[in-house]
């Protein structure tokens, strides 16, 4: 597989069909409210799914609205949420959130994002505590929003750097690197196959953090990290010769 087919085709497209292969369809079954998915994506950060889905389900049970949870204190949220990782910056900035929404909208709906553009409506998501790059983007992505922004997580972070799509810099500049290479054709759910392409399938099977399985990748021929290839420079992507 070759990840620089040409300046017509995105090398995302070369990548998802090489993970395509390797690891099946990921498409969406079931979206849920934005607000839903941004108590979710804000409980999940450095904790592995079935704990954060499971804490998830946990304020469910305790609370009968979304609108109770914003009126917890912070010690009933750390009890509920006390095997997260950081359950204090978890449970002190989450029901901050979302009475900042409750003040800005009048109440607690995020609805009005799927009428902005996405920059716009990441950066106000971004505006809330707690919430950077990667669950802005879950919100818009995962939820019934069901808006085009790739969620950036640490494998999407690491994997895209190791095979050279990005250069060195932090996951905002992942994002948008990663943005930049997106077919204009693409949807909501195709940024959503990517993601979970390129963290369950390459970053977590192939690909972790220590001892990468590079004998067994797909793209073991045309990845920066092998020394094959091409440049980290997203700008300075081009149709490789031969
Ligand atoms: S070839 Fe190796 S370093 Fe490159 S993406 Fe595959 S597993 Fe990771």
């Amino acid at each position: 597989m070759q990840l620089s087919l040409g300046l017509s085709r995105s090398p995302l497209e070369s990548l998802r069909d090489a993970l395509l292969c390797e690891f099946g369809p990921q498409r969406p079954v079931a979206r849920m409210d934005p607000i839903s998915q941004l108590v979710k994506s804000s409980i999940s950060g450095g904790t592995p799914d079935a704990v954060s889905w499971a804490a998830f389900l946990r304020l469910r049970a305790a609370f009968k609205c979304w609108e109770d949870l914003a009126q917890a204190t912070e010690a009933h949220l750390l009890e509920i949420l006390h095997d997260v990782t950081q359950p204090w910056d978890k449970a002190r900035r989450l029901p901050m959130a979302l009475r900042m929404i409750q003040d800005r909208i009048g109440w607690l709906s995020l609805s009005h994002l799927k009428a902005l553009t996405v920059d716009a409506a990441r950066h106000e998501l971004q505006s809330l505590p707690g919430v950077g790059v990667k669950v802005a983007a879950s919100v818009l992505n995962f939820s019934d929003l069901a808006m085009r922004s790739l969620v950036v997580d640490t494998h999407v972070d690491r994997v895209a750097k190791r095979i050279g799509l990005v250069g060195p810099g932090d996951t905002t500049h992942t994002y948008h690197g990663l943005m930049s290479l997106a077919p204009g054709a693409w949807t909501a759910d195709d940024l959503f196959e990517l993601h979970w392409l390129m963290k369950r399938g390459l970053g977590q099977m192939l690909c972790p953090h220590e001892a990468p399985k590079c004998g067994a990748c797909p793209l073991k021929h045309d990845c920066a990290k092998l020394g094959v290839g091409h440049s980290a420079d997203v700008l300075a992507w081009r149709p490789r010769a031969g």
